[in-house]
Parts: C-alpha cells; structure tokens; sequence
C-alpha cells in the first residue's frame, strides 16, 4: 500500500512531514509521498524522517493551475528541491498568495467580521497561508459555525471574500515540474469540473505538453470515476497514480493511504514513476 498525496503543516496539513513518516510506518505503508500546496519546505525534514524507516519517501508539490472553472491541481514528483528555477517560480506564486491573503482579509472585515492577521498567521503551521487557514481563524471567532460553512458563505470561488491569485497555467505547470527533474500528474481531475467528454480533451491537451499521469485513485471518487479515469490513462498512456490528499485534523475522517477504507493505490504507480523519470 503507498500514498502518493499528503499534506503537512508545511501547507494546510496539520502534521510535521516526521509525523506522516512516523502515521506511514504505522499503517504498513510502503511509501508516502508529500505533496504541498506550493511548497518545498517539508522536504528536508521528511527525507530525514525518512532516513530511519522502512516508509519510501517521496519528495512531491502541488500546484495550482489557472482555471477558468473549478479547480485544477498538478503534483510533481521526484522533483529536486533545490532547484532555481523552481524555488524562484514557487516564490512568484507565495507572493502572490501573500498579496491575495491581505485582500482576503480586507474583504472579511469590511463585511464586518473581527478577525486579524494574527489570527489567521496562528492556523497556519510552517509555511503556506491559504484559505483553510482563513476558515479556520472565522470558526475559532465564532462568525461561522464550520471550515465548511466558512467556504460556503465567504471564501468559495464566487462568494464575497474570495480572491484570485496568481497562477500558472498547466502548461507552465508541466514544463516546471519536467525542469525541477521530475514527472507531472494530474490531480483529482473532477474537481476541474468538466463534463466528461471536454474534460478529457483538456487532459490530452495535457498530455500532449508532457504530463506524465493522472490521479486514478482518491478518497473521494465515486466508482464511475475512477473507471473512466483509469481508461483515460490507458488510451493516452498516462500513470495511474493515487493518494488520500490527507490534511491531518483538517480531514478527520480520513486514513492515510486507505482514505475512507476502500482505497487502495497500487504500488506499480510509484514504480512507474520512477520509470518516467529515465
Ligand atoms: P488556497 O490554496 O488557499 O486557495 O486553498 C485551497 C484549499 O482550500 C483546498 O486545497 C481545499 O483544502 C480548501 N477548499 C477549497 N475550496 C473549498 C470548499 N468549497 N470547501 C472546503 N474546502 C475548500
Ligand atoms: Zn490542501
Ligand atoms: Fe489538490
Ligand atoms: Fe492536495
């Protein structure tokens, strides 16, 4: 059993990368894979943790590509996270949250809800801010009953105090993950929110700029779609890789690399990404 999708306090996780390792090795997990939000920062202390377990640890990100719809995700795997260009393009994209937090925050509290940088600084961990955190912040002053409702009301796509913020497109997703030397899959691609057919114009598209994979097993798929993605990576000849997305607290009811109970992402996905890389 391997889990190629994790997050930890380095974005919107609640655990430290060693104490992913540490949850791994106690789950029999054969791998685990970090993939934060725009962040390299949990690398180091997870190859470390990593040093001394039988757990494979995969250094991983996660980023965000424009959209015009939903939301669409790209993991990079294998990338090496000292690389310049990639660290100075992560950087771009911090800016840009840092510059979105701040108008964030403005929105909420010209909406009337108390709430300071501080507050919102004091949810996030290590190092990514996000909207998590803003949720987080809005139900500890008591404006908001929960994380859900927070997003519902306010920091959705769409609601008052959401706001853009600077991002790639897929296409300049994929050629930074290919020159940090590492493989690009698509991630939870339901979440971009396409009808079938268009969506998966989009990922030959993809395919075509050089993604390596796409994410044919996550928690949160209905049987129907990981049919349908599972053939989509066969016919365009993508890995099928797979992960829980796990957040730690922030996802309470799901294991890491079992998801809700029934994932299982099979160990070939790993072995097939290392493959790519040759
Ligand atoms: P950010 O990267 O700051 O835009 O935050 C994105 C994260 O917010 C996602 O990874 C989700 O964990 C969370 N999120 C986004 N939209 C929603 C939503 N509608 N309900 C709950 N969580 C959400
Ligand atoms: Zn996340
Ligand atoms: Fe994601
Ligand atoms: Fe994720």
């Amino acid at each position: 059993m391997i889990d190629l999708h994790t997050h930890s306090v380095f974005s919107d996780g609640t655990n430290t990368p060693a104490e992913l390792i540490q949850m791994a090795e106690d789950r029999h997990l054969k791998a685990l894979a970090l993939t934060d939000h725009d962040s390299v920062g949990g690398i180091v202390p997870l190859m470390e943790a990593a040093a001394n377990s039988p757990v494979e640890a995969v250094p991983g990100i996660e980023l965000s590509a424009a959209c015009k719809r939903g939301t669409m995700h790209i993991l990079g795997y294998f990338i090496d996270h000292t690389c310049p260009v990639l660290l100075e393009k992560i950087n771009k994209v911090r800016e840009g949250r840092a510059l979105r937090n701040q108008e964030i925050l403005k929105r909420l509290n010209k909406r009337g809800y108390v709430l300071m940088w501080s507050d919102v600084e004091k949810e996030a961990g290590e190092d990514v801010v996000g909207r998590p955190h803003f949720a987080e912040a809005l139900v500890k002053r008591g404006h908001v009953k929960s994380r859900k409702a927070a997003f519902d009301l306010l920091l959705a796509k769409g609601r008052p105090a959401y706001v853009e913020r600077y991002r790639y497109t897929a296409k300049e997703c994929i050629e930074l993950i290919r020159e940090a030397g590492g493989v690009s899959v698509l991630a939870h691609p339901a979440t971009i929110n396409l009808p079938p057919d268009q969506l998966k114009g989009l990922v030959y598209g993809l395919a075509e700029c050089g993604l390596g994979g796409i994410e044919v097993y996550y928690a949160e798929y209905n049987p129907e779609n990981m049919a349908l993605f599972g053939e989509w990576a066969d016919q365009l000849g993508l890995i099928a890789t797979g992960g829980t997305d796990f957040h730690g607290g922030n996802t309470p009811d799901l294991k890491l690399g079992t998801g809700f109970g029934q994932l299982r992402v099979p160990d070939e996905a790993l072995d097939q990404l290392k493959a790519a890389l040759k």
